[in-house]
């Protein structure tokens, strides 16, 4: 579904994505972890042609992402951190959002109500809490029934029964065989939600594995664990 082959970034001499290739297919829900600073907002937003890597190819369901923009209206993109004009309340964000999506037929409205968005339409998004912005930002990445969606440490923030309704809307996507990659930092709150692993380090793809498999190899029943495991074998 996207694949990227060989895509080096650098933002003046430092170099935030070297030679990174890697293939993420629909069905999937793929977590991309690693350390601060290790290229993960780059690569997620070189998928979204936010950011131009100056070398190699990405590749949506078969077509270069250059020079092309269609693609996007199929992913739906939850930022770390949303910004969105001060002085508009939630309902014109959520309105203008729609017009610029062209999508009015099908609105998938299901975080719209489980968040209760209604009773706060007139609220202002500068007075927002950062758990409120971040559910308006869940709101508007899954209203337009998207087949892809990439979030970026999604659940940040959120209460627990909010960040459980979200977790479980993924799961939703996931099943129906939509590509999920997201990031997080609780890797404990991964292990029901994820199929695959990406581990990267200095801008580079140190690991893509199947959670099976990597629980397999390293003999350990979290993802946590297993990583742990892992990065100390390797440095051994
Ligand atoms: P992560 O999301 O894994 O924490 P990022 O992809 O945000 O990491 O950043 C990778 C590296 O690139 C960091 O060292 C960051 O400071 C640098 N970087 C990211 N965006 C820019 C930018 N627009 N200008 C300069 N440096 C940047
Ligand atoms: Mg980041």
């Amino acid at each position: 579904m996207i694949k990227i082959e060989n895509i080096t970034k650098h933002f003046g001499r430092f170099r935030a994505l070297n030679n990174l290739s890697i293939e993420l297919n629909k069905g999937e829900c793929i977590a991309l972890i690693g350390p601060n600073g290790c290229g993960k907002t780059t690569l997620i937003k070189s998928i979204l042609g936010m950011v131009l890597p100056e070398l190699g190819t990405i590749k949506f369901d078969g077509k270069s992402i250059k020079n092309d923009n269609e693609y996007r209206k199929h992913i739906g993109y939850m930022p770390q951190i949303g910004r969105y004009p001060e002085n508009m309340t939630i309902g014109q964000v959520i309105e203008m959002i729609k017009g610029i999506r062209n999508h009015t037929n099908d609105l998938d409205t299901e975080l719209y109500e489980k968040f209760e968005i209604e009773k706060m339409l007139n609220k202002k998004m500068r007075t927002l809490s950062g758990g409120t912005t971040q559910k308006v930002s869940a709101v508007l990445a899954f209203m337009f029934q998207s087949k892809v969606f990439i979030l970026d440490e999604p659940t940040a923030g959120l209460d627990p029964i909010s960040s459980e309704i979200l977790k479980n809307k993924i799961i939703d996507a996931k099943n129906k065989g939509c590509l999920i990659l997201i990031t997080s930092h609780l890797l404990s709150e991964l292990d029901d939600l994820v199929t695959q692993i990406v581990f990267m380090q200095e801008g580079k793809l140190i690991l893509h594995e199947n959670v099976e498999i990597l629980k397999e190899k390293t003999g350990e029943a979290t993802i946590a664990k297993s990583i742990i495991h892992l990065l100390k074998t390797q440095r051994a």
